[in-house]
C-alpha cells in the first residue's frame, strides 16, 4: 500500500470524482485532494438512476443506506410502451440476486450523500483545472485561478470536456449525436393518486419519453430525447419552453397519459446528447481517466455515473496493490485494461439502446424493435446489473500476479 504521504489529485467533484475519493481512502488507504472547478458541490436539478451494479460498490464504500433515504426505490419492474402506451414489455430493475434494486435520486441528492462521506478539508472548490504537465519532482497541475501543485499522480475526474484526458493522449473529442434531451422533474402530488411509482419509457416515431419516481417519490424525474439540428457550438445546454416540449408529443398518435403528465411540466431545460468512440487508452504514467472523462456515453441505458462508480472501485482496487509511487503506473495501466473494455460494451449498448427508442436505423420495423428490446432486458440483468466490479478487478489482479511470477 502506498503511504499516506503519497500525493494523489483527483480533478471534478462530480458524482464520479467523489465516489473515487471515497473509494481510494477506504479500500485503498490513500488521501486524495479533490480539486473542483465550481465554487460548490452541486449538480442539475434532474435525476439520475444508480443501478444495481452500482448500489453494490455504494454499499462497499458504505453510503447505500444514506442514498436510499433520500431516494425512491421504484415499487417493481419499469416498463417499456409503445407511444399510445401499449405494453412492448417489462425492465430489469434489479440484480439477478434481488438483492439491489434501481434507486431514482434527484442529482443534487446524490452528490450531497457522496460529498458527507469525504473529508471536506480535502477538496479545494474554486479550482478549474487549466494544464497537467510531468516535472523532475512528479506531475504539475495548473489552475486558472493562478494557483499550481506537484503531486504523485492525476486522476481526470473532469467529465465530457475533459482537460486531464488530453494529458494522456491526442484522442477526438466526444461528437454531437443529433439528439436533444428535455429533462427536469415534476412534483408528484400533482399525479393522479394512481400514476405507476415505476419507471415508464413511451417509445414512438423518432422520439422518446421517460419518467420514474425520485426523492421518496415526491418528485418524478423526466427526460426526452428529440432528433435536433441546433447548432451545438454554443452552449450544449440551457432553459427551454415547456411548449416546445409539449409539442413534441403532441396529437392523437401520442398516449393522452403521457400527454397529462406533460402537462404538469412548470419547468424544463434541453440539454445536447454527446457519444464518443471508446478510447484506445486511459492512462499515461501516473495520470488516468475516469467517469465521462474516459467513456463519454448516451444516457439510453443510464449507466453513466453507475460505470463511474464501478471505475472507482477498480481504480482503488488495483491502487491498493501499489507499494510505492514507483507502482502507480503500473496499477492505473492494470485498471485501464480492465475497464476499457467493460465501458466499451456499454458505450456501444447504449448507442443501441437509443436507436432502439427513437426507431432508428435498422429498427425502423417496430415489430422488430420491440422484440431487440425484449432480448435487451435479460441481458441487462445478467451483463450489467450482476456485474461485481470489486470482485472482477480482484480476478484480474490474481492473473496479474501470475503472469508476473512466469516472467
Ligand atoms: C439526460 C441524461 C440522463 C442521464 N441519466 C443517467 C442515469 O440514469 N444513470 C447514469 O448512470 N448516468 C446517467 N447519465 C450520465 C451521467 O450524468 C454522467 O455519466 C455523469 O454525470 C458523469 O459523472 P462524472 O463525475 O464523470 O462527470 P461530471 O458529472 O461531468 O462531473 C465532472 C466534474 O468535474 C468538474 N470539472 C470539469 N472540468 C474541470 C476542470 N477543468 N477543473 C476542475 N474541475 C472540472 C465539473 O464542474 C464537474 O463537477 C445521464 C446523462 C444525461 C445527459
Amino acid at each position: 500500500m502506498v503511504d499516506t504521504t503519497t500525493r494523489i489529485a483527483v480533478i471534478g467533484g462530480g458524482m464520479g470524482g467523489l465516489t473515487a475519493a471515497i473509494a481510494l481512502t477506504k479500500i485503498a488507504g490513500v488521501q486524495v485532494t479533490v480539486f473542483e472547478q465550481a465554487d460548490q458541490l452541486g449538480e442539475v436539478g434532474a435525476g439520475v438512476t444508480v443501478a444495481p451494479n452500482a448500489a453494490r460498490v455504494l454499499d462497499r464504500l458504505g453510503v447505500l443506506d444514506r442514498i436510499k433515504q433520500l431516494g425512491a426505490v421504484p415499487d417493481g419492474h419499469g416498463v417499456y410502451l409503445d407511444a399510445m402506451g401499449g405494453m412492448v414489455t417489462d425492465a430489469a430493475w434489479e440484480d439477478s440476486a434481488k438483492q439491489y434494486q434501481n434507486i431514482g435520486m434527484y442529482r443534487p441528492d446524490l452528490i450531497s450523500a457522496l460529498a458527507q462521506a469525504v473529508d471536506p478539508d480535502t477538496v479545494r472548490l474554486g479550482h478549474r483545472l487549466s494544464s497537467v504537465e510531468t516535472v523532475d519532482t512528479g506531475i504539475r497541475v495548473r489552475f486558472a485561478n493562478g494557483m499550481d501543485d506537484v503531486v504523485d499522480a492525476v486522476i481526470g475526474a473532469d467529465g465530457i470536456h475533459s482537460v486531464v484526458r488530453n494529458a494522456v493522449d491526442q484522442h477526438p473529442e466526444p461528437v454531437y449525436s443529433g439528439y436533444i434531451v428535455y429533462r427536469g422533474v415534476v412534483d408528484a402530488s400533482r399525479l393522479p393518486a394512481d400514476w405507476p411509482m415505476i419507471s415508464q419509457v413511451w417509445m414512438g416515431n423518432r422520439r422518446h419519453f421517460m419518467c420514474y419516481p425520485l426523492q421518496q417519490r415526491k418528485l418524478f424525474n423526466f427526460v426526452a430525447g428529440i432528433p435536433s439540428d441546433r447548432p451545438l457550438n454554443g452552449p450544449w445546454s440551457g432553459p427551454a419552453d415547456v411548449s416546445e416540449l409539449a409539442a413534441e408529443f403532441a396529437g392523437p398518435d401520442w398516449d393522452p397519459q403521457l400527454q397529462h403528465f406533460i402537462g404538469l411540466i412548470d419547468k424544463t431545460f434541453w440539454w445536447g446528447l454527446f457519444d464518443h468512440e471508446p478510447l484506445t487508452n486511459w492512462s499515461r504514467g501516473p495520470i488516468t481517466l475516469l467517469g465521462d472523462a474516459a467513456h463519454t456515453m448516451l444516457p439510453h441505458q443510464g449507466q453513466g455515473v453507475n460505470q463511474a462508480i464501478e471505475d472507482s472501485m477498480a481504480l482503488a482496487t488495483f491502487l491498493a496493490e501499489a507499494d510505492d509511487v514507483t507502482d502507480i503506473p503500473e496499477a492505473f495501466r492494470r485498471y485501464t485494461a480492465v475497464r476499457m473494455q467493460r465501458t466499451a460494451i456499454l458505450q456501444n449498448g447504449s448507442r443501441r439502446a437509443g436507436a432502439m427508442f427513437d426507431a432508428q436505423y435498422e429498427f425502423a420495423d417496430l415489430t422488430k424493435r420491440d422484440a431487440d428490446i425484449r432480448v435487451g432486458r435479460d441481458f441487462r440483468r445478467s451483463a450489467v446489473f450482476d456485474y461485481d466490479a470489486q470482485k472482477v478487478a480482484e480476478h484480474a489482479l490474481n492473473r496479474f500476479r501470475k503472469v508476473v511470477q512466469f516472467t
